[in-house]
């Protein structure tokens, strides 16, 4: 049978193992499997050390059977065989119920792979599966480097290592692999043929076969997303768009004459970049990332003002209802009557404000509706409700995403889609991104910064309260919360999980950890983390016995989420303790402390995230991160580096280091494949400008793609992921 890179896999390996494959690891197709690259390679006589294994690891490590020992069981039927293996390094007990085949003798060695486990005070693995290494794989085990891959409980990495060597031995080597990179691009970066790096990565004499072949597999990584990325710029940049021009004697200049601030120097010149790009008639594709605090909103809504005033309307998505709700309530209250356009009090130079969300009753979000329909609306802020169907713009000219990283590409284009011609995207994001990152997750936009804060601010002031070390310090926290009540400031408490509920797991707008980089809870012997509701119960009958108390989090209704933010907002609340949904923009310049309980729970930017919420005014604002963690421990010291630096692009760096680049891109942007498994958008820096390049020289000849079918494959390819991985999510 002729085999090429598209087959399916169950026509080479069969229907179980490739069921299994496809279930287990999404592998579908010959690319597929030879895409998935070895997570490292074992070597005999230096593997893993097995001592630095955590329990709860899934591994696979390759050693020797040192002791069998088999004897029946007390309490039940059957028998129990303990089999010790060690690699040189260090020991670990297998334990097996009832086993009876007798392969596991001693001297022998083999591949074992299982969820490392604790019996008194020793590792195991209970059950593990194992691939002896025997005669007939003497071949294989002669080699110097045998591959590991990432496996499942279905599919182990030896499986796949024999289903790599069948493709192999079927093949005749890999010859049937077209390489989709051009010869000259291969010439100017020394770079092999792909059939040769396949080879090099499944199947390497030596650690100088991986790197060359990495180094090649790098670029068709980094080549396929900068073409996919160039072409969305190429194809932007030829849409008609409609040009808003700057209007004087409208609402910007009263937007600017009620600012209770001048502005920084930063959202001056970033407003006249804006200015400018929505005065032309090729639509704006921008991304505003600014520091939590450096006034993105005041930026934004600046320019709003200058679409309604070239007689379109504009649209601001924010991510959570909260966070909408607040932007609606402020942009209103600044606009005053020239936000109420039509209304008796109203200015009827003005327009109108309105807010569109999924929790509405039905009459107001009709009557919203309505008014963004017949264009009396002139800025329309919202969430997700926004891209539904049947929400029709008169003249949709701006659309700004807040807090971009909760939102996908398709979403945003989804948005576009409502104006009659694409609208101008501003998109603004607080998350501070490394410049490689940036090119990659947001490659399709052109990017501004704000750097500095409003002057005036007070700062804060970051610190670990290592709970097990220093329990009394825990005391002095909460005093230090009094102590701001008490001067009329205002304090968050901050948990990450709601509590009471079994089993919960916290709205789309809260997900501590997981989406975030935070350590994933290894479900083993941890405790539960920290919830509002019982620690709130908690502060109100200890420490904070008297103070005005009150929760939020995911559970509550919309309504009842607004009303306490409102009132934390107009200081009727004196602690809010919330889950993560404070995460985002939201804005109370009175608030001056914030305590992160179970601190180690959180990701990096999640931290800094949460931590700008706290001194948005003239008042210093104090951080205390709480955990139970060791100082000494990575997880003590990731808490330190926190508390040790306020700049959020330093920080984005370590959160980035700490994480694996997919869940970088995953939580960059949801539902998006990136297709990268090799590239470290860290390292590989140099790689990535010059694959950049290349991609936009590729593109910038009429042809495009079209003397190179292989490339374009590539490219298709990865589009099928995304948009599978986005209806998926749907
Ligand atoms: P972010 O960039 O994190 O979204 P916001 O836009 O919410 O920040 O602004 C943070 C706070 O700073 C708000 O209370 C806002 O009114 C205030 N602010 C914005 N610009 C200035 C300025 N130039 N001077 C003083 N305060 C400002
Ligand atoms: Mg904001």
């Amino acid at each position: 049978m002729a085999v090429d890179l598209t087959t399916e896999l169950h026509k080479v390996l069969g229907p179980k193992t490739a069921k299994a494959m496809a279930t287990s690891l999404g592998l579908h197709t010959v690319r597929d499997l030879l895409r998935h690259y070895p997570r490292r390679y074992a070597k005999r006589g230096e593997m893993t050390r097995l001592d630095d294994l955590q329990v709860g690891d899934r591994v696979t490590v390759l050693a020797q059977v040192r002791r069998v020992t088999t004897r029946p069981m007390r309490q039940r039927k059957g028998s129990l065989t303990e089999v010790t293996v060690g690699d040189g390094a260090g020991t670990m007990q297998l334990v097996f119920f009832n086993h009876r085949h007798g392969q596991l003798r001693e001297g022998s060695w083999g591949l074992f792979a299982g969820t490392v486990g604790e019996y008194r005070a020793s590792k195991q693995f209970a059950h593990p599966d194992f691939h002896l290494i025997t005669g007939d794989d003497d071949e294989e085990w002669a080699r110097a480097l045998i591959p590991i891959y990432p496996a499942s409980k279905e599919v182990s990495s030896w499986v796949i290592q024999r289903s790599v060597k069948l493709l192999l031995d079927s093949g005749g080597g890999f010859g049937f692999v077209t390489d989709p990179l051009p010869e000259e691009i291969r010439a100017r970066h020394g770079l092999q043929s792909l059939p040769a790096a396949l080879l090099d990565i499944h199947r390497p004499t030596g650690s100088e076969d991986v790197e060359r072949a990495e180094q090649r597999l790098k670029w068709d990584e980094a080549l396929v997303l900068q073409l996919t990325l160039a072409a969305r710029r190429r194809a932007a940049a030829l849409e008609p768009g409609t040009a808003r021009p700057r209007r004087s004697g409208g609402l910007l200049d009263a937007v600017d004459a009620a600012l209770p601030f001048a502005l920084t120097e930063g959202q001056h010149a970033v407003g006249e970049e804006l200015a400018a790009e929505l005065d032309r008639d090729a639509p704006m594709h921008r991304l505003l990332q600014g520091e939590v605090g450096s006034g993105k909103t005041v930026v934004a809504l600046r320019a709003m003002a200058q679409v309604v005033d070239a007689g379109g309307q504009a649209a601001l998505l924010a991510p959570t209802e909260v966070l909408a709700a607040q932007h609606a309530r402020g942009i209103a209250a600044l606009l005053g009557p020239l936000g109420r356009a039509g209304e008796l009090d109203g200015d009827p130079a003005g327009t109108r404000v309105v807010l569109l969300t999924g929790s509405q009753r039905a009459a107001a979000r009709r009557e919203a509706r309505a008014a963004v329909a017949d264009g009396s609306a002139g800025i329309v802020i919202g969430t997700h409700a926004l891209l539904q169907e049947g929400v029709e713009f008169a003249d949709l000219g701006l659309v700004v995403v807040d807090e971009q990283h909760r939102f996908g590409v398709e979403q945003r284009d989804a948005l576009r889609a409502k104006g009659a011609r694409p609208p101008h995207v501003l998109v603004m994001t607080a998350t501070p991104i490394p410049r490689t990152v940036a090119m990659t997750v947001y490659g399709d936009l052109e990017i501004s910064t704000l750097r500095q804060l409003p002057s005036g601010r007070g700062g804060v002031s970051s610190s670990v309260v290592p709970v097990a070390e220093k329990p009394a310090w825990l005391g002095r926290a909460w005093e230090r919360v009094r102590e701001e009540v008490a001067a009329g400031r205002q304090a968050y408490v901050v948990c990450p999980r709601i509590g009471e509920l079994e089993g919960e797991k916290g709205g789309a707008e809260e997900e501590p950890g997981d989406d975030d980089g935070a350590p994933a809870d290894d479900g083993g012997d941890r405790r539960a983390p920290l919830a509002v509701l019982d620690v709130a119960e908690d502060l109100r009958t200890g420490p904070l016995a008297g103070l005005r108390l009150e929760v939020l989090h995911g559970r509550l209704t919309p309504e009842e989420k607004d009303a306490r933010m409102r009132a934390f907002a107009a200081a009727e609340v004196d602690v809010l303790v919330a889950t993560t949904v404070v995460e985002v923009g939201v804005d109370v310049p009175n608030a001056t402390v914030m305590v992160v309980m179970d601190a180690d729970r959180f990701g990096v930017s999640q931290l800094h995230q949460l931590r700008g919420r706290v001194a948005r005014g003239k008042h210093p604002g104090l951080c205390l991160l709480v955990s139970e963690a060791s100082t000494s421990s990575p997880t003590g010291q990731r808490l330190a580096a926190v508390a040790a630096t306020s700049d959020g692009f330093e920080l984005a760096r370590l959160d980035l280091e700490t994480r694996r680049e997919g869940d970088v891109l995953g939580a960059a942007q949801s539902g998006r494949r990136s297709g990268i498994r090799l590239l470290s958008l860290l390292e590989d820096e140099e790689l990535i400008a010059r694959a950049r390049t290349e991609a936009t020289a590729l593109l910038a000849t009429e042809r495009g793609l079209a003397d190179h079918p292989g490339l374009a494959m590539e490219v298709a390819a990865l589009a099928t992921d995304e948009r599978a991985e986005y209806l998926e999510k749907a």
